[in-house]
């Protein structure tokens, strides 16, 4: 199989990393079976193109090597550095809304877990509470259903009893004054 005059991202990055010895190829695998280079296939990796500057550098890195093959001129130096250079940016962008958000996450999503609990709390509390109610609500209820009748009746009997002494007492002031004539 030929060597790819694009090497995908993977070989791209050991190539870029490249010190000695053969240079690292890509190289297609079984076209019939696979799109995948032959080292991404190997590994059952995805195997990824690289896209604008990291393509144009990718070429011109994989031409470098070809133009030396087996040796590391200056040329190949800094074809590589270039190919660094934007992985290098790439990870810094990839890893900053990363690095936001978990910074994000880490203030105010501990304040909102915070507040979520205290409001569950609070929930549970209100409920608690409003159980609580319902249940003396009932009982009073039901103690009133179970009072209404003797209520009446000792009403009754309390409104006799009030009667008896209020007449009593009217005969009482009522004798010393017989006794005076
Ligand atoms: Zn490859
Ligand atoms: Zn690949």
């Amino acid at each position: 199989m030929p060597a790819r005059a694009v090497p995908c991202c993977r070989c791209l990055a050991a190539l870029a990393a490249w010190k000695d010895g053969a240079a690292p190829v890509c190289r297609d695998g079984n076209s019939a079976v696979t799109k995948k280079c032959r080292g991404c296939r190997d590994l059952g990796k995805p195997c990824i193109g690289p896209s604008g500057l990291l393509k144009a550098r990718a070429i011109a890195l994989r031409a470098a090597i070809a133009a030396h093959p087996s040796v590391r001129p200056a040329a190949v130096k800094e074809a590589q550095a270039a190919v660094r250079q934007v992985h290098q940016a790439r990870r810094d962008a990839a890893a900053r809304p990363a690095r936001e958000r978990a910074e994000r996450q880490g203030s105010s999503g501990a304040a909102a877990e915070k507040a979520a609990a205290a409001a569950n709390k609070t929930a549970a509390a209100a409920e608690k509470t409003a159980a609580a109610v319902e249940k003396i609500a009932m009982e009073l209820q039901q103690l009133r259903g179970e009072v209404a009748g003797p209520a009446e009746l000792y009403r009754k009997t309390h409104e006799a009893t009030v009667e008896a002494p209020h007449h009593s007492e009217v005969e009482k002031g009522w004798v010393p004054a017989t006794w005076e004539t």
